[in-house]
C-alpha cells in the first residue's frame, strides 16, 4: 500500500545461497557485528567530468568482508540491511566515515572535490534522516556542498511529497542531490520535475547499450538533452570502453563513472595522489567534439 518494491531475480538468488550457506539470523548477526566493530569499509571510485577527464568528485561504495563468508558483495548486504532495519547504523556509519575521509584528503587535493554517498529509501523515510546527515557534516567539518546523496527511483516515488520535502532541506543547507540508476525504474521525467535534484544519473544498463544499438544510443541521447532541459545535470554510469566515453562525449553527458575511468578502490596514498592529478590526455574522447 503506497509503496513500491522491485524484485530483481538474480539479487535474489544471490541472496538465497548466501543465506543457504549461513542461515539468514547468522547473517544478520554476522552484519550487525560488522557494523559496530570495523568490520565494514569504503571503496571510492572516481567520478569524472566530460570530456576533460578531470576527476571532480568520488561515490563512497560500501564493502564488507567477512571472516568465513569473505567479501559479501553489496548487492547482498543492502537489501538484508534493508530488511532487518540494520540499514539506520550502517547508512550513518556510511555517512561519518564518507564525510570524514573526504575531509582528511590533503590540501593538494581541489577543495571542490566532491564525496558522493548512496542513500536507501529506507533511511529516506526516517525524518531523523536530515539531521544525520548535519550530523555527520558537523563532525568531520566537511563544506555541505562537497556532498552529494544518491537516491533511487523508489525511494522518491514510495512518498514523493515527503520525500521532495526532505531533500529540499538538505539541499537548503548546501547538500547536492543526484538520482541514481536513471533508465532501471520508472524512469519519469514529471518526477523529475517534481524532485529538487541536481544531477541525473544514467544506470549502467542503459550505458552499455549505447555503442551496439543505434536505437539505445537515441534514446539515451534524448535523455540527457530532456536533462538538460530541465536544467540538471547528468552523470553517466559503468563507462568500460572508450567508444562509450565518445559517445556520451558527442551526447553532451557532463560527467561519467567506469572502468574505463577509475575502477572504486580503498582509501590509499594512491586515491588521493590520482584525486590531484592532471587528467590524463585522452585524444580518443575529442575526437568528435574537438575539445583538446
Ligand atoms: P550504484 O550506486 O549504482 O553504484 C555503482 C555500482 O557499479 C558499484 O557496484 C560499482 O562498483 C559498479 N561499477 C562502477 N563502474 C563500473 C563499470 O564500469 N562496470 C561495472 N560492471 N560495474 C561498475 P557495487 O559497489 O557492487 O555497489 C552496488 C550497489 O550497492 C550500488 O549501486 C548501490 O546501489 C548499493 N550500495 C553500495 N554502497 C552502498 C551504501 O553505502 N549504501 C547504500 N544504501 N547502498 C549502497
Ligand atoms: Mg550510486
Ligand atoms: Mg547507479
Ligand atoms: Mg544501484
Amino acid at each position: 500500500r503506497g509503496r513500491v518494491a522491485h524484485y530483481d531475480p538474480a539479487l535474489h538468488a544471490a541472496l538465497r545461497s548466501a543465506e543457504a550457506t549461513l542461515g539468514r539470523r547468522d547473517m544478520e548477526r554476522r552484519l550487525r557485528a560488522a557494523i559496530g566493530a570495523c568490520g565494514l569499509g569504503l571503496h571510492y571510485q572516481p567520478v569524472v567530468e566530460l570530456p576533460s577527464g578531470r576527476v571532480v568528485g568520488v561515490e563512497a561504495l560500501a564493502r564488507w568482508h567477512d571472516p568465513e563468508l569473505g567479501a559479501v558483495p553489496p548487492d547482498v548486504f543492502i537489501p538484508l540491511a534493508e530488511t532487518t532495519g540494520l540499514i539506520h547504523d550502517l547508512g550513518a556509519w556510511v555517512l561519518r566515515t564518507a564525510c570524514r575521509e573526504a575531509a582528511s584528503w590533503p590540501p593538494e587535493v581541489d577543495p571542490t572535490t566532491s564525496v558522493s554517498v548512496n542513500v536507501s529509501p529506507v533511511q529516506l523515510v526516517l525524518p531523523e534522516f536530515v539531521e544525520v546527515v548535519s550530523q555527520a557534516l558537523a563532525d568531520s567539518g566537511l563544506a555541505p556542498h562537497r556532498l552529494c546523496l544518491e537516491i533511487t527511483e523508489t525511494a522518491a516515488i514510495a512518498d514523493l511529497h515527503e520525500t521532495a520535502t526532505r531533500l529540499a532541506e538538505l539541499r537548503r543547507r548546501g547538500v547536492r542531490i543526484a538520482l541514481d540508476d536513471f533508465g532501471t525504474g520508472h524512469s519519469s521525467l514529471t518526477l523529475l520535475r517534481a524532485l529538487p535534484v541536481d544531477v541525473v544519473k544514467i544506470d549502467r544498463s542503459f550505458v552499455e547499450k549505447v555503442a551496439r544499438s543505434a536505437q539505445d544510443a537515441v534514446l539515451v541521447r534524448l535523455v540527457i538533452e530532456a536533462v538538460h532541459t530541465l536544467g540538471l545535470r547528468v552523470c553517466a554510469e559503468g563507462i568500460e570502453t572508450a567508444e562509450q566515453a565518445r559517445q556520451l562525449v558527442a551526447m553532451g553527458c557532463d560527467s561519467a563513472q567506469g572502468w574505463f575511468f577509475g575502477r572504486p578502490e580503498a582509501p590509499s596514498a594512491r586515491l588521493t595522489r590520482s584525486l590531484r592529478a592532471v587528467p590524463v590526455e585522452r585524444p580518443e574522447l575529442s575526437l568528435d567534439v574537438g575539445v583538446p
